[in-house]
Formats: C-alpha cells, structure tokens, sequence
C-alpha cells in the first residue's frame, strides 16, 4: 500500500513557535524533546538539542547524524544552522556562544532531567532558565492536513492488516505468533514499525489494560482484545477490536456491547469546542449504567501524532478543549479480572461539527 503522502511545511513551524516567546517570557527555546525536534525540523536522530532564537535556529548533533541532518534538513528547506558537536564540551561551547548576551532561556520543563538542568545552569551561568511547559505540544496538537494524511495512511495500513490476519484466529494460535503475524502484515504494507508494543490479550488476560501478548493459546469463545497500530513516516496509528472466534457466551456479549455503546457515544460527543472531559463523560457513563464504571481504570482517549499518546488527553480531568485538525482516540474499556476484558478504540480527526474516523475496520464481536 503506497500511497502518495502530501508535503508538509514543515519550514512554517519554527516561526510559529516564536510567536509563543513573549508568552512565555523567554528570548530563546532550548529544544531538547526528540519528538518536538522531529516536528520543527524534520530530524529523526537519537541525539540532539535545537536552540530556537529569535532570528535564528541551530540543531547540535553529533557526527553519526551529520549527513542525516543536512539532508533532513535540507528537504524541508529549513533556515537553521547545523552544529555538529561530538562531546558535552564542544555542545557546551556552541550554547554558550549563541546564547551570549541573552537573559532568559526556555528549556522544555517535561523533557529534561534534574541531571540535565543542573548541568544546563553550570554551562549557561549567566543565563535565566526558565522552565516551559507544551510550547511545541500545543503546536502539535493542532495537525496540519499532511499530518492527517500520514496518520490516515497509518490507521489504513492497520485496517488492511487486521483483515488479513484475523483469520489465522480460527487457528488457535498464542497471543505472541498472533501479535508478530499481525506486526509484520503492517510492515508488508508499508509501515516503518508498530507504534507501540502490539497487544494481544485472550481469555482472562484481556483483563489487564495493558497485557503482553503471552505464549497462552488463543481458544475458541474467548474475548480477544487486540490494540495495535504503525507508523508511517513518523506519525501513528492506534486502534483497539475485540473479537471472538464462535459466540463467547451471552455475558461476554453484553459486555461488548456496552463498551460499543460507550464508544459510540463518545465518538459521537467529538466536536470542536467541546471539552475532553465531557467527551470522556459521555463515554463513561454508558458503562457507569451499566454498573462496571469501577473496572474501566483509565482515560477514554489521548492525542495521537508523532508521538503515539500526546496531547490533548481525554479523560476525567482534562481540562483542554476540543479543536478542529486535533487527533485523538476513543477507547474505553471494562476489565473483569479472572473473567476477561473488552475494549474498543478508534482514532479519529475532529471537524467543526464532529469527528471523522480514521480506523475504520468493522466492528463486529464473532468472527
Ligand atoms: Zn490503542
Ligand atoms: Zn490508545
């Protein structure tokens, strides 16, 4: 599955972080979050910080990245100076050569340690670090249409994947050989990698949010939970189906249906304007009624992107609004230990009057 993906002016998102400066109070970003690195610049290395100045922007890196930077750099047409710096010394000389004169320095207050601010205030000592917080985050909440197509194109792949193996179910295989034939039909069609840690929980391990795919043998009338996705060109996929092969019995069927019942109503509350927690609300308390409020223990979404949970979250406490071109996900779940889980996910775009899914493989419980 290749599909055409549209450019990005990756090139505008620098000067749209300055504008937060003055917001923030600070003269200059220290960029030290890869993520947000990858979102400003296009770099994709392990290493490396980006010092964003009012009329400037230089990425340090060291030199296993310095041909992939200049060329990563370079295809996005960006104006920003490349340092390549190998020890903590040579990064050290270039901060503090282009910070000279300056007052106060914004570091990214979610991304960098105790360790690192310490040494930050040694090498910069006449420096005022101001700790910042979601400068980048928020830019990248809000997608831009090319970001919204690698996304689609990632939950396509996820889509076309999960139809093709799906059958291999009715084989009894373990949740492991499922998670790894599902893993790689993904990257058949195209995907860089999965976006996270495939899940693939049967039986009484679909009880635990978060299982790993174990060496157990998937039977017949089990509720599987499988929450997947992949990459594509850096951006993220994420879906959650549960299934069974053959009827898992009526209250195996109840529960499923009232956690599509939630899904559908907050899928159905998605709407520029509204706020995460009234999504999350309407979500809940489909299941509240249904008496298992108790067993669904987390956040009925998050903000997918470059990074595979980021802003803005959906839960409870949320306090950010919905905004048109945000990507987040709708999943709640009910997790009945010793019995079994069920939950349902889907990413979806929100437009000015609702939401557009981007996974769209059919929900249906018996396969
Ligand atoms: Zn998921
Ligand atoms: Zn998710």
């Amino acid at each position: 599955m290749t599909v055409a993906l549209p450019t990005m002016d990756v090139a505008a998102r620098i000067p749209r972080l300055r504008t937060a400066f003055e917001a923030v109070g600070v003269d200059a970003l220290l960029v030290t979050r890869l993520p947000n690195i990858q979102y400003l610049t296009g770099f994709t290395g392990s290493a490396g910080m980006l010092l964003v100045e009012p009329d400037a922007a230089i990425l340090v890196t060291d030199g296993r990245y310095a041909q992939q930077s200049r060329e990563q750099l370079g295809s996005h047409r960006l104006d920003a100076r490349i340092e390549i710096a190998a020890t903590a010394a040579e990064q050290r000389e270039v901060l503090r050569t282009a910070n000279a004169g300056r007052a106060r320095l914004g570091l990214e207050a979610h991304g960098v340690t105790w360790a690192q601010q310490r040494s930050f205030a040694e090498w910069l000592p006449t420096l005022d670090l101001v700790p910042t917080e979601s400068c980048v985050e928020a830019l990248r909440a809000v997608k831009e249409p090319g970001e919204v197509a690698r996304i689609r194109a990632a939950c396509a792949i996820a889509d076309d994947a999960l139809g093709s193996v799906l059958p291999k179910l009715h084989d009894g295989p373990t949740e492991r050989e499922f998670a790894g034939a599902l893993e790689w039909a993904m990257r058949e069609r195209g995907a860089v990698r999965p976006s996270f840690e495939t899940i693939v929980a049967a039986g009484p391990n679909g009880a635990k949010p978060h299982a790993r795919p174990s060496d157990r043998k998937i039977g017949p009338g089990e509720l599987v939970v499988i929450d997947f996705g992949c990459v594509v060109d850096g951006y993220c996929s994420d879906m959650t189906r549960t299934v069974s092969v053959g009827d898992p019995g009526a209250d195996a069927r109840r529960v499923w249906d009232v956690v599509a019942a939630s899904q559908r109503a907050g899928r159905d509350a998605v709407r520029a304007g509204v706020g995460c927690a009234t999504v999350d609300r309407a979500s809940r308390a489909v299941i509240e009624d249904a008496g298992w409020g108790d067993t669904f223990a987390h956040g009925t979404g998050h903000g997918v992107g470059l990074e595979i949970h980021e802003a803005p979250r959906v839960s409870a406490t949320a306090d950010a609004t919905l905004e048109t071109g945000h990507v987040v996900t709708v999943e709640p779940g009910v997790y009945l230990p010793g019995v079994g889980g069920v939950r349902i996910e889907d990413t979806v775009v929100v437009t000015p009057d609702g939401a557009e899914a981007l996974t769209e493989f059919p929900k249906s419980l018996v396969i």
